[in-house]
């Protein structure tokens, strides 16, 4: 009976320390692949800097400074989160496309964040973008687009496929979000208001921790196939170029806007929609 006992206990503990065992390897490998089976490096990418004030020339709003502000609290969201962040410049200096790319791709296990403002001749352009290039990018791009363009009262002008040199020569999964025109008077003033930045910063770190979950459960997120590819257009020239370039065929994507700004009249509303670029 005794011998029985102690080969039942031998039994129990065998099993529990089998189970341990176990569980603690399932967490080592669940860490290793971000928890989530996701990255848990994230490079946040400041558009422009130093002489390279971005938007286009005579802007009253350095896209440079609000690109590097979102950029800084963005990083302190995330750190905040428990992710592992890079800045690719964080301060008021100029970093080549390519040494940016580099120091993307020096890392594994990441994903790669380009935090832009937008511009245009026009001041009736307004809305938020969010640009990715390949295929594994689209959940982040989508993620990122859901929650920044629901959060803000701007226009939603969609998700969109474009070969910017940050977002075809990174190895990651790479997002460029165009948080506004700063050539737009009501957008402008929002990105000047620090509480709104932050906004902007927390609503992208929610799309970097719903990169996974967003297009599961949503379908109100572009599919790779909705999304047809736009010209490439060199990044250094595209605030300049970028009312040019735009799809017709983006005019379908409009019809999924998710919320319009309740703050403009409806002739403001006409005027922007009329301007819209897409
Ligand atoms: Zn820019």
């Amino acid at each position: 009976m005794r011998r029985n006992f102690c080969q039942i206990v031998l039994a129990v503990v065998g099993l529990l320390l089998a189970f341990l065992a176990c569980n603690s390897s399932s967490a080592r490998s669940s860490r290793n692949s971000g928890g989530d089976s996701s990255p848990t490096t994230v490079v946040i990418d400041a558009g422009h800097g130093g002489h390279d004030r971005g938007g286009i020339p005579g802007q009253r709003v350095a896209e440079k400074e609000m690109t590097l502000d979102v950029a800084r609290r963005l990083k302190n969201v995330l750190s905040h989160n428990g992710y592992r962040v890079v800045m690719t410049r964080d301060s008021d200096v100029f970093v080549s496309l390519a040494t940016r790319v580099a120091i993307a791709n020096s890392y594994r296990n990441a994903i790669f964040v380009c935090i832009h403002f937008n511009a245009t001749g026009r001041r009736g352009a307004s809305g938020i973008e969010t640009y990715f290039y390949g295929h594994d990018s689209l959940a982040l791009a989508s993620a990122i687009h859901y929650y920044v363009a629901g959060g803000a009262p701007s226009d939603n002008r969609g998700v969109r496929r474009r070969g910017y040199y940050v977002l075809r020569k990174t190895k990651i999964p790479a997002v460029l979000v165009e948080c506004g025109f700063l050539t737009n008077p009501t957008e402008a003033a929002y990105a000047q208001n620090a509480s709104y930045r932050q906004k902007l910063a927390e609503e992208i770190a929610a799309g970097v921790r719903g990169r996974n979950s967003v297009t599961r459960s949503s379908t109100r997120v572009a599919t790779a196939e909705s999304i047809p590819l736009q010209p490439y257009i060199d990044q250094t020239r595209v605030s300049r170029k970028s009312s040019h370039h735009r799809s017709k065929r983006s005019h379908k994507r409009s019809a999924r806007k998710k919320k319009r700004s309740s703050k403009r009249s409806g002739s403001e509303a006409r005027a922007a929609s009329k301007n819209r670029e897409s």
